[in-house]
């Protein structure tokens, strides 16, 4: 039997993505061994995060407490292109198109695909999102483009296709929803990949390409 407070550990740590019950022990007993100081700054940091870290109401998008500074530097910046929107599945897929530097639009995170997650309360949370996106669409007519910047998998394309129902669906309820233009990245990312894990040429040229 395992100590109840390893077990309690790996049980969090399985929570993790792509981390499995055996990840999860080894990233605990990686823990036993380091020096007492560092197990120490590792859980202060932890701790700490949700102090110093803020989510951005338009974007979803996570960053460092500024002052009143409500909205992330990207939603934010004067020089942003606020006439597009880039939406993506996570976090981690809005900083590989960053990094591509070609990108200068706006962005709105999903947290999710629809149907490869199990859990209810997700898909829910993931719907919600969408919904939200619908509305923001609805009452910011600067916005003339909305990318879907969904991976290029199987959830991605039944999510994409799900937010373009759904936008199909309010068109007549709306001014700016009926203008509104609706891309997808364009050929030549690796099906069934990853944004995050697409090299930034190969990334940039999908933007450009976008249709
Ligand atoms: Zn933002």
């Amino acid at each position: 039997m395992r100590p109840k407070i390893i077990q309690k550990l790996i049980d969090q740590f399985v929570k993790f993505p792509t981390v499995g019950p055996r990840t999860a022990a080894r990233f605990v007993f990686y823990l036993i061994n380091l020096p007492e100081k560092e197990t120490k700054d590792i859980a202060e940091l932890i701790s700490s995060l949700k102090e110093n870290i803020k989510i951005c109401p338009l974007c979803h998008k996570s960053f460092e407490r500024n002052g009143d500074e409500n909205l992330c530097p990207i939603c934010s910046d004067k020089m942003r292109d606020k006439s597009t929107i880039a939406v993506v599945e996570k976090e981690i897929d809005l900083e590989a198109i960053e990094k591509t530097k070609k990108y200068k639009g706006l962005y709105f995170i999903l947290g999710g695909t629809i149907p490869n997650i199990k859990d209810e309360q997700k898909k829910q949370d993931v719907r919600k999102r969408i919904e939200e996106l619908i509305k923001r669409v609805k009452n910011d007519n600067k916005i003339k483009e909305i990318i879907l910047a969904l991976n290029p998998t199987t959830e991605g394309e039944i999510t994409a296709l799900l937010i373009e129902r759904e936008i199909k669906k309010e068109k007549s309820l709306s001014e700016n929803l009926d203008k509104i233009k609706i891309t997808k990245l364009g050929k030549g990312l690796p099906v069934g990949g990853e944004l995050e894990y697409a090299d930034e040429q190969t990334l940039s040229s999908a933007f450009e390409n976008r249709k």
